[in-house]
């Protein structure tokens, strides 16, 4: 009867092996379910970041033929600035974040940075350059000093505790019995929503990029929490150039320009002063979010 279960106790490894594979896969592409496609040309030079300047010409993009996602979006992003695209659900926000971090190359126009195209420069450079904060990010299952040292290979214990200081988990750590050594991930200890982001947060500081790109979540998180991933978030963003994607509005008032993606196309922008003194779809945007904001507070508070 054994020998019957032999065969089964082996595919379930296998099973687990390659889960784990995929897993370990998924945390690479941060960007989630966006394989590799493009590839370097041949002598395709490092890019090399003086100050960070980021420009969308014309870009048009889509991921299946006859259904363009990007119908043109011009973006002039300043070196050390911050600029939120927001808009409408399925805009193409997380769209322009990968293009920018080239998980896919624009079918027209182009994107550069201090004004080199992103498309003629090597891979491996560009995402050296830029540091991203995924929406969901995916924890290998080790430990979490292991998870944050990922962002930079030679990464000593000190780095990795000032960089868990910047992102504010230093003290979460601290009381983990096995602290830095504590094993995470699916077969470890199960961080919450707030916690991930703070050690996706952890690891972009120990890489130290000039670029940053913050997918925000699209996940509530309960509004204390939120509140302080946010002031990290604007610590950490500052003398960086930093695209936020917006999901809610709260969080990009004091971004330095607002982009309003309606449709594939940049509607409007500004700043949020700006854009609210406009009437359009940003402020018409922010009024049907401050209600549900409003909602929110009342049911909290009501717990
Ligand atoms: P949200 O605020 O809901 O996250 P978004 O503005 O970030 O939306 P995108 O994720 O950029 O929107 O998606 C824009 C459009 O592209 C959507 O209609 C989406 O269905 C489509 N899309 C996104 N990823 C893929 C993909 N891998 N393959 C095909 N279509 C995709």
């Amino acid at each position: 009867l054994m020998q019957l279960f032999r065969p089964l106790d082996m595919l379930g490894w296998v099973y687990r092996s390659i889960r784990q594979g995929l897993i370990d896969m998924e945390a690479m592409f941060d960007l989630l379910d966006t394989p590799a496609e493009v590839v370097d040309r041949p002598g395709a030079p490092p890019l090399v970041v003086s100050r960070g300047a980021v420009r969308f010409d014309d870009v048009r993009f889509g991921y299946e033929d006859g259904r363009e996602i990007l119908k043109g979006v011009d973006l002039d992003i300043p070196a050390g600035t911050s600029c939120a695209i927001v808009g409408p659900s399925g805009a193409g926000k997380s769209t322009i974040a990968r293009l920018l971090y080239r998980f896919y190359d624009p079918t027209a126009g182009r994107i550069t940075i201090d004004g080199q195209d992103i498309a003629e420069v090597q891979q491996a450079s560009l995402r050296a350059a830029i540091g991203i904060v995924p929406q969901d990010t995916v924890l290998f299952n080790d430990t979490i000093g292991y998870n944050i040292a990922y962002g930079r290979a030679d990464a000593t214990q000190e780095d990795v505790e000032e960089a868990a200081r910047g992102a504010a988990i230093d003290r979460f750590i601290a009381i983990l019995p096995d602290g830095y050594d504590a094993m995470v991930g699916e077969r470890g200890l199960k961080l919450s929503g707030g916690e991930k982001q703070r050690v996706a947060i952890a690891r972009t500081l120990i890489k130290n990029p000039p670029l940053l790109i913050l997918d925000e979540a699209t996940s509530a998180l309960d509004s204390r929490t939120e509140q302080a991933i946010q002031e990290t978030l604007a610590r950490i963003s500052q003398s960086r150039t930093s695209i936020i994607i917006a999901h809610r509005l709260s969080t990009v008032v004091d971004a330095d320009r607002i982009v309003v993606l309606d449709e594939g196309r940049v509607a409007e922008q500004g700043t949020h002063e700006e854009l609210l003194a406009r009437g359009g779809l940003y402020a018409e945007l922010w009024q049907r979010q401050a209600a549900e904001r409003l909602a929110e507070a009342v049911a909290e508070a009501a717990e």
